[in-house]
């Protein structure tokens, strides 16, 4: 496929080769981002694309769905068999959408939500006052405990037993802890909130078993397919039984017209990926990697929000340093490594020139890399933060990079389902 796109459109051909060449040669540290496999991508750009589904299996507005039903119906089965729930919706384009969606499905206009902060760690559709969702919904906003960096479940059962909202949000965007959703879904049944838990980041190492799954807690489940799931851009909804009809009315006509069917079937193929004993190898990994470089980069006198991580990601609250996170970020993408300047907790700075940098390890690991690779990045990102002015030394730093990715290949194919080696 890719061939003809050589001669067809010479130009983006160009272009995708060159961000192929960007992705292989730098060490790619951005939490929300992976690799997908080959398998994933070619279903991604397969002649699903074509085929306007609108409804649901057996259920659809347009005629030809003898394939299409047949491909949401595997998706939506390989979902709830790894996430253990007792509904799925594959049809979101993406995670924001899944999460309006959520709301849309439970509560009305103007009724209250409460959800993360994002300048503490939460996503911006969590009723951030930018978002769209703090416009729709009348929006009271958490956070996590400055001293500590950790969310204080007594302060927000505080903060809902005073706001009484309808929806409690549980999860986040930059948060390195293990989340107690069980904590949250007693605190909404407290004051007879629903729960939505998004668990866009953190969803596959839920399907691993290695963090704490809300599916049993929450009234819906949101996340997006595309971080440690490892599949294709989107997003989807997981519920409880007596939800489903109000989650796929809202999803289907509410919000969205048709699915964008090839990403289903590359949805599909990610979650036959995810259910194997390679894809819970891979995500104990990534938890073990992040872990030993948050370790190292401590020692290198780093200072980590809530001192350390439980999960994928890091975030460096680089004060202590003085040095603006986008002006490291800027330094390490020039080194050939790739983070996101963020802010941390209590940050005295704007969001767009903040004091944290996020990392986090779910794409290193995808291409082998494990706890020595991490000591090496941990000493590149050192290197360059001593340095920060010094081009030659960032020059010769992005050289050993390269050297590094080119002995840690992107892989084509990790696990063929049910054909495990
Ligand atoms: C990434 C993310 C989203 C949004 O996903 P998009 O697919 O970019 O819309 C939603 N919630 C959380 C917690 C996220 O981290």
């Amino acid at each position: 496929m890719i061939s003809a796109l050589e001669q067809y459109d010479p130009q983006i051909y160009e272009l995708i080769r060159q961000e192929e060449a960007r992705q292989s040669g730098a060490i790619r540290l951005i939490p929300s981002e992976n690799y997908v496999s080959k398998a994933v991508m070619i279903a991604s750009s397969s002649c699903f694309t074509n085929k306007y589904a609108e409804g649901y299996p057996g259920k659809r507005y347009y005629e030809g769905q003898q394939v299409t039903d047949l491909v949401e119906n595997l998706a939506v089965t390989r979902a709830k068999k790894i996430f253990k729930a007792d509904h799925a919706n594959t049809q979101p384009y993406s995670g924001s959408v899944a999460n309006i969606a959520a709301y849309n499905a439970l509560i009305n206009p103007g009724d209250t939500i409460m959800g993360l902060s994002l300048s503490h760690g939460g996503h911006l559709t969590h009723g951030w006052n930018v978002s769209a969702t703090s416009r729709f919904y009348n929006s009271v906003q958490y956070s996590v405990d400055t001293k500590t960096g950790r969310l204080d479940y007594n302060q927000i059962e505080d903060l809902a037993k005073k706001h009484k909202p309808k929806i409690i949000i549980s999860g986040a965007t930059a948060y390195p802890r293990e989340i107690d959703f069980k904590a949250f879904g007693e605190i909404a049944k407290k004051v007879g909130a629903y729960h939505v838990s998004d668990i866009a980041h953190i969803s596959g190492l839920v399907v691993a078993g290695i963090h704490m799954s809300p599916v049993p807690y929450a009234d819906i489940v949101s996340t997006t397919t595309h971080k440690t799931l490892r599949g294709p851009r989107g997003g989807m909804l997981l519920c409880k039984a007596e939800h489903s009809a109000k989650v796929n009315k809202s999803v289907f006509p509410g919000l969205q017209g048709g699915p964008h069917m090839h990403t289903m079937a590359s949805l599909a193929v990610a979650l036959a990926e995810a259910d194997t004993k390679e894809f819970i190898e891979y995500a104990k990994q990534v938890v073990k990697n992040a872990k030993r470089l948050a370790k190292r980069l401590m020692e290198y006198g780093f200072d980590l929000v809530s001192g350390g991580t439980d999960n994928h990601l890091m975030l460096i609250d680089l004060r202590s340093k003085k040095i603006p996170g986008k002006k490291l970020a800027k330094a390490l993408d020039r080194a050939r490594i790739v983070g996101n300047y963020n802010t941390i907790p209590g940050d005295d700075s704007p969001a767009a020139n903040p004091n944290g940098l996020r990392i986090g390890t779910p794409a290193v690991t995808t291409r082998g890399m494990k706890e020595d690779q991490m000591d090496l990045i941990a000493g590149f990102i050192n290197r360059v933060a001593e340095n920060i002015d010094n081009e030659s030394v960032i020059e010769g730093t992005a050289k050993e990079v390269l050297l590094l990715c080119s002995q840690f290949r992107v892989p084509e194919h990790f696990i063929i389902p049910g054909k495990e080696s």
